[in-house]
């Protein structure tokens, strides 16, 4: 299987990987995280754990458990760090504690390497007895809300090695090594393998979208930060010069409690448009992301603070161009005027749909430089090959 990867990244690549996992075999490995289902966390995890099982590698992965009252708590944290803004009540750090505590003594953490990814595991660093953790962050903590950094601070600064998905978010008052790599894709999975062009249709019909007219879609979880609203604005400014419709495909996550609220919001901001079509799909509806993904004429993903998205990539590798927000990850991914464009706004998100509509040659030309990005940049063999370096250094 894992040879499979050797017509996108050449026999070069995939050796090195090969040599880096021999090294390797003799060591525990167990990564932890907070979802099973929904988000990019899990999707990664999904795809590189039997990769580094077919490797030979012993690597296990387990979730954290919690109630409503934590996942709340955790999220707060999440919006906190990720904006700096927000109040938090005091027993919010007694909660996440005491959680930290339960999983401790429910998740074995006898292991060579630990990885923990995200904020809402971090604290398990208390319970460590042995081995190197890495503390494998996701999201964007390079303004954060000074309270809630300082809580997580006392537990980061525990780990051996912290990984960030893009130079700008490793932070100077951090004394423990730090490196960056960005998440990945991965090109055999079936949200990216390529598909008929009839089942693409046939899908989109489904969900009661015209395959036939433009398409603008984003998929993303119903988030603030993903900026939902937003999307519905900038679709109903484009929608005055050009006729498209507009696919917003989210689905739930059972670390995110405000998915329901969030998705409300948008219902309103829709109001009674019959071509915007806001989509709550079950986790795990990988074939339908990718149909709608491949139905687009344009992708948006418009975040407002994002660790890296992705979507974007997904989309990129589908040679759809991209229209992002000029944050974070989407910066690394979507090269202004190249691979899709950086908006600041609804207003020039509007803009830029309309442009793209009206120009399919540059649709064409942008899609083909960002699935050569993603190629070079963002598959998951990539990121494979850096967590066995990481490894190896911080083991070695
Ligand atoms: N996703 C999905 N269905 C949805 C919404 C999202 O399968 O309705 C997937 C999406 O394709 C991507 C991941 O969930 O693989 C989201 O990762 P991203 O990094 O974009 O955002 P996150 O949710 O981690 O903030």
């Amino acid at each position: 299987m894992i040879e499979r990867y050797v017509e996108f990244i050449g026999e070069h690549e995939l050796n090195a990987i090969f040599k880096y996992a021999e090294r390797l075999r003799d060591l525990s490995i167990l990564h932890i995280n907070s979802t099973a289902a929904g988000g990019g966390v899990a999707e990664i995890l999904h795809r590189l754990i039997p990769l580094m099982r077919e490797l030979g590698l012993n690597v296990e992965w387990k979730v954290i458990r919690g109630n409503e009252e934590f996942f709340r708590v955790t999220k707060s944290f999440h919006n906190a760090l990720q904006t700096g803004a927000g109040s938090i009540p005091r027993e919010y750090f007694e909660i996440y504690d005491r959680w930290q505590e339960i999983n401790a003594g429910e998740i074995p953490l006898d292991y060579d390497v630990v990885f923990i990814h995200d904020p809402q595991p971090a604290g398990l660093i208390r319970y460590k007895r042995r081995g190197v953790w890495i503390w494998r962050c996701h999201i964007d903590i390079s303004n954060p809300h000074p309270e809630v950094w300082a809580f997580l601070k006392r537990y980061i600064s525990a780990y051996d090695g912290v990984i960030v998905s893009i130079p700008e978010f490793a932070r100077d008052d951090l004394d423990v090594p730090q490196i960056s790599i960005p998440p990945s894709i991965d090109p055999l999975s079936p949200k990216n393998v390529p598909l008929p062009r009839a089942t693409v249709d046939r899908i989109v019909r489904k969900y009661g979208v015209d395959p036939e007219r433009p398409i603008v879609l984003q998929v993303s979880r119903f988030d603030r930060a993903k900026d939902p609203v937003g999307v519905i604005e900038a679709y109903k400014l484009a929608r005055r010069h050009v006729d498209v419709q507009l696919v917003y495909l989210g689905s739930p996550a059972s670390d995110d409690p405000e998915g329901e609220e969030v998705y409300r919001e948008a219902l309103r901001a829709a109001g009674d448009d019959k071509d915007i079509h806001l989509l709550m799909l079950p986790p795990n509806s990988h074939i339908e992301v990718n149909a709608f993904q491949r139905a687009a004429a344009v992708v948006l993903q418009k975040s407002i603070r994002e660790g890296f998205g992705l979507t974007v990539s997904e989309a990129l590798w589908k040679r759809r161009p991209v229209i992002g927000g000029n944050t974070g990850g989407i910066r690394i991914q979507v090269i202004h005027g190249v691979t899709g464009f950086l908006v600041d706004s609804p207003k020039a998100a509007a803009h830029y749909i309309v442009y793209l509509l009206k120009n399919k040659r540059l649709r064409r030309e942008m899609g083909a430089a960002g699935r050569e990005h993603v190629r070079r940049n963002f598959l998951i063999t990539q990121q494979l090959r850096r967590y066995l370096m990481t490894i190896l250094y911080l083991t070695g």
